[in-house]
């Protein structure tokens, strides 16, 4: 399997940060770049980061060696579908989304043989969404999902492992429920608590919300950057994660719940207790420069 060509669909944070690193590795020697968006196509052709730019799907996978999608995931298995028929038998579809089991779901009805279809997520992202926001150093020393089926060629793993290690990534291969359920703790929770408080913070009357603002710094700064992420990205990933989410959610409402019954009870004990095992948390993450 040569690999020449990569079609990378969808410009925003991934696809560009994608495109600027492939091309400076050269692990590719074409990048075609692809968007939906006359104005994400003409921003990609300022920024000069592929060979070639297109808004037409179906043409601008015919003589790629790899797919990828980085597409919004509610959007994923309806690129797949317009695109799978054009592409070049033994090539890989691979994808970025930040769910995998419904992403599996939606592509598989349109998957056939000779196409080599490989999930994967990587672990990092900014805020930001749009051509203009991607960084080649993105991926550097962070994780890249893959959630292959079993009958899938080794080959095509192997493929698209190399190209998130081309990246700085380093690849680990996971069961989809397992991503699903892992992900939803470390990064879609967040999320909802991140886009919640600041939705709380924003019901207040006007003169609190001011102060909010000002006195920001002594830990709200920190969830408004979260609340601030693409609100398409995030729309999506809770609809097609729903089942984790609701999951992990259940869990964190018990455990809320168990917080506040020690506040009104004043058990000093069980807070400081509980405090000292999440702060080894971070502690674990900084050691393992994850932080
Ligand atoms: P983004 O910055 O919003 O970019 C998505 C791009 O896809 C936009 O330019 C969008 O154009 C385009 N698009 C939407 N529908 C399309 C279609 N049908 N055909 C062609 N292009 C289309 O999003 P992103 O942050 O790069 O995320 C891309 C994927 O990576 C998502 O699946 C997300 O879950 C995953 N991911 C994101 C992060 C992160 O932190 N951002 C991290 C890991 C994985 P319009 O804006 O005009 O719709």
């Amino acid at each position: 399997m040569d690999m020449n060509t990569i079609t990378i669909i969808g410009m925003g944070l991934i696809g560009s940060s994608l495109a600027r690193r492939i091309r400076e590795v050269g692990f590719f020697d074409k990048v075609i770049a692809v968007d939906n968006s006359l104005d994400v196509c003409k921003k990609v052709e300022e920024l000069a980061i592929a060979d070639e730019v297109t808004h037409k799907l179906e043409e601008s996978v015919k003589d790629a060696d790899m797919v990828m999608l980085s597409v919004p995931v509610g959007v994923i298995g309806k690129v797949a579908q317009r695109v799978i028929p054009y592409m070049k038998k033994d090539s890989v579809l691979t994808d970025a989304g930040s769910v995998k089991a419904a992403v599996i779901e939606a592509v598989k009805p349109f998957c056939r043989p000779g196409i080599h279809f490989v999930p994967g997520h990587p672990i990092a992202g900014t805020e930001f969404s749009g051509p203009e926001s991607g960084l080649s150093e993105l991926f550097e020393g962070r994780w890249c999902i893959l959630t292959p089926m079993p009958d899938v060629s080794a080959r095509a793993i192997e493929q698209v492992t190399r190209l998130w290690e081309s990246c700085g990534s380093r690849v680990d291969i996971m069961d989809v429920k397992h991503h699903d359920l892992v992900l939803g703790i470390t990064s879609h929770l967040p999320h909802l608590i991140a886009y919640t408080i600041v939705g709380t913070a924003n019901d207040l009357a006007d003169d609190i919300k001011s102060e909010v603002i000002k006195y920001s710094a002594s830990g709200f700064r920190d969830f408004t950057r979260i609340a601030a992420s693409d609100p398409t990205m995030w729309r999506d990933v809770f609809l097609n994660n729903k089942e984790a989410v609701l999951e992990i959610l259940q869990r964190f409402n018990e455990d809320l719940t168990a917080m506040q019954r020690a506040i009104r009870k004043e058990d000093g004990e069980y807070l400081y207790q509980y405090f000292g095992k999440t702060r080894a948390i971070r502690k674990a993450i900084v050691d393992i420069g994850q932080a």
